[in-house]
């Protein structure tokens, strides 16, 4: 499945630290034909009317826009915390080593709004899961995610549909 999609991305081993393949979508990113195949394929497979798109910073906003634009919603930035000019509300995730954070404006969302949530890629879903801890918390309803690549080995999108998400990724 989605074969033309797969030979368009590029592996690219030992980034960012030895043993980790990078599957490096800017070759993707580069291809007309696949990028609109990509932007394509994510929008078939949404499930119902969204309000926004939830772009998981930053090769998710790219794709987000992309199907944001497609599907007649809005666009809703999930920022690295600091990042964001007004006020925030944040949620914070385990690493490998330490933690991380992340956060959107406090006031980015009216309450019921129905948002998808979007990245390029879901390895060990500490990122995406944290996204939706932070989503529901600001009073979204969030059901579904999508994603260009899965690596199912990593357990992420299993455990995001143990959290009541319908997963969805072009790739695996
Ligand atoms: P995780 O929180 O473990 O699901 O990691 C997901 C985030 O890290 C996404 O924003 C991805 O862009 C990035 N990421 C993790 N592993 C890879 C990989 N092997 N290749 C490319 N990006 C990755």
């Amino acid at each position: 499945m989605n074969d033309d999609i797969r030979q368009r991305i590029r592996t690219i081993p030992d980034f960012p630290k030895p043993g980790i393949m990078f599957r490096d979508i800017t070759t993707l990113l580069l291809d007309a034909e696949g990028l609109k195949l990509t932007i394509d394929r994510m929008a078939e497979a949404v499930d119902g009317p969204v309000d926004l798109v939830a772009g998981i910073e930053a090769r998710g906003f790219l794709f987000g826009a992309a199907l944001a634009v497609k599907l007649g919603a809005g666009m809703l930035l999930v920022r690295k915390d600091g990042k964001l000019p007004g006020a925030t509300i944040a949620e914070d995730y385990a690493l490998e080593y330490g933690t991380d954070r992340i956060a959107i404006h406090a006031d980015a969302l009216a309450p019921g709004a129905r948002v998808l949530l979007v990245d390029d890629l879901i390895a060990t879903g500490g990122t995406a899961r944290a996204a939706v801890r932070l989503l529901r918390k600001a009073g979204a309803e969030v059901t579904q995610a999508s994603f260009v690549v899965d690596l199912p080995e990593l357990g992420g999108a299993e455990a995001l549909r143990g959290d009541g998400i319908h997963v969805h990724s072009l790739v695996a």
